[in-house]
């Protein structure tokens, strides 16, 4: 098999690169080793920023987003019993985000792929990436119980934190920090307790009150890295969302019946650099966030859309300018998204080893946030997202 560019990981980043490649008439072939249901049910990812849902729809997949996304125009900081919205539009000069989840974004460019795209193989799992350093990188697979090889003129690895294409990137250097918490996170068919996220602090730890559709929220516990999903009943978990997002006045959570429970570990990760020759690393195969600022899918689209251009101007004018420059140019944003997810998760989150001083400390930066327009539109501007290349 050959191709121009061959894509490893049909996520977020690998189904969009792809769309992106098809769109400028660059060919490529998209390997993933899940089958189709799998990647189309993974729950992950739901808020888009304002520059994710342009790219989504100048790509020509932006049609039912448009339809049945839930545009937002803040978030709620719930600490001390009290409530302050943070309002994103009268901050930011108009931006918002979109809450469209991660499953219906693949479910969108997967269906388009594979009407009008290139070839998608499900169940094709990429065993290696050889001669990066070469004209004519290769990926070894295997696909239906036989080993093949693609040749291509690039290889991109979209294949994320647990693939196989960092490791065709000698000599990189990584940066690392894992937390001593996870999230529980629980999808439930009740409708969402209110119209916007509710970012809660709290002694006994960290609630985020999330949506997926009018009918279906999503929530989340912070818990001790090493937490059994099954150790915690039904109950126990609307128990403890309810004292979490405790308030002064007469606001309820609604409960309802869970659909999917499971625990999230919190990382933050960066490899540098992000590309080896004719190997590219996009999304997560290059860095991961913790959730807690909704950055993970956003910087995987910035990727790609990065890299998709700079393809796009190699083949319009042979030079390999904004190829030279991608892996600089993307980990600029990385780096701001990395440090915004810190900032979030350590003002949130409480540590098992935190001292009173720091808890309060915590407590004082919020307080900074809702009484200072400063404060708070640094929070608005990282929120609803940093500019693409
Ligand atoms: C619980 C949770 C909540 C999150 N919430 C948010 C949020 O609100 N906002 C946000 O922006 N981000 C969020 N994220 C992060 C976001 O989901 C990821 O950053 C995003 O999925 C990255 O996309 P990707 O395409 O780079 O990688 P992935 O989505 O991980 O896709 C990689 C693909 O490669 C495939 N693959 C792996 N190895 C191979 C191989 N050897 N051969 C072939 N295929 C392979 C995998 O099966 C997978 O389909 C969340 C993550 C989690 C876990």
């Amino acid at each position: 098999m050959r191709t121009t560019v061959g894509i490893i990981g049909a996520g977020p980043a690998g189904l969009l690169l792809a769309r992106l490649l098809h769109n400028a008439g660059i060919d490529s072939v998209v390997l993933e080793s899940r089958d189709r249901s799998y990647v189309e049910r993974r729950q992950r990812a739901g808020i888009l920023e304002q520059g994710t849902v342009d790219v989504l729809r100048e790509a020509g997949a932006g049609e039912r987003m448009d339809r049945e996304g839930l545009r937002h125009d803040g978030i709620e900081l719930r600490f001390d019993r009290r409530r302050h919205r943070v309002d994103f539009p009268a901050l930011t000069g108009g931006r918002s985000v979109m809450v469209y989840a991660q499953t219906e974004v693949c479910k969108d460019l997967i269906a388009l792929q594979l009407k009008e795209g290139g070839p998608l193989l499900f169940e094709a799992e990429a065993l290696a990436v050889e001669g990066a350093e070469t004209d004519r990188p290769r990926i070894r697979f295997r696909h239906q119980g036989a080993e093949d090889v693609l040749e291509c003129d690039y290889v991109v690895g979209c294949d994320g934190f647990w693939g196989v294409a960092r490791a065709a990137v000698p000599d990189g250097r990584t940066f690392e920090r894992t937390y001593p918490f996870g999230w529980l996170g629980i999808l439930a068919d009740v409708a969402p307790s209110h119209d916007e996220l509710v970012y809660a602090r709290h002694d006994r730890g960290f609630a985020l009150l999330s949506m997926r559709s009018p009918s279906v929220s999503r929530l989340y516990l912070q818990v001790p890295a090493d937490t059994d999903a099954d150790d915690w009943s039904d109950e126990r978990i609307w128990d403890e969302l309810e004292r979490r997002f405790e308030t002064d006045d007469d606001w309820t959570l609604r409960r309802g019946p869970l659909t999917q429970k499971s625990v999230t570990p919190m990382r933050s990760y960066v490899h540098e650099p992000m590309r080896h020759g004719r190997l590219f690393l996009a999304g997560d195969a290059a860095h991961i966030v913790p959730p807690t600022g909704a950055k993970g899918l956003n910087l995987a689209v910035g990727d790609v859309v990065t890299l998709a251009r700079a393809l796009v101007h190699r083949t319009a004018t042979g030079s390999d300018e904004l190829i030279d420059a991608y892996s600089a140019t993307c980990l600029r944003r990385v780096w701001q998204a990395e440090r915004f997810s810190y900032d979030m998760t350590t003002l949130l989150h409480t540590a098992p080893d935190a001292t009173p001083f720091e808890n309060r400390l915590q407590v004082a930066r919020l307080e900074r946030i809702t009484s200072s327009r400063a404060a708070e539109t640094d929070l608005a501007e990282a929120y609803t997202g940093f500019p693409i290349g």
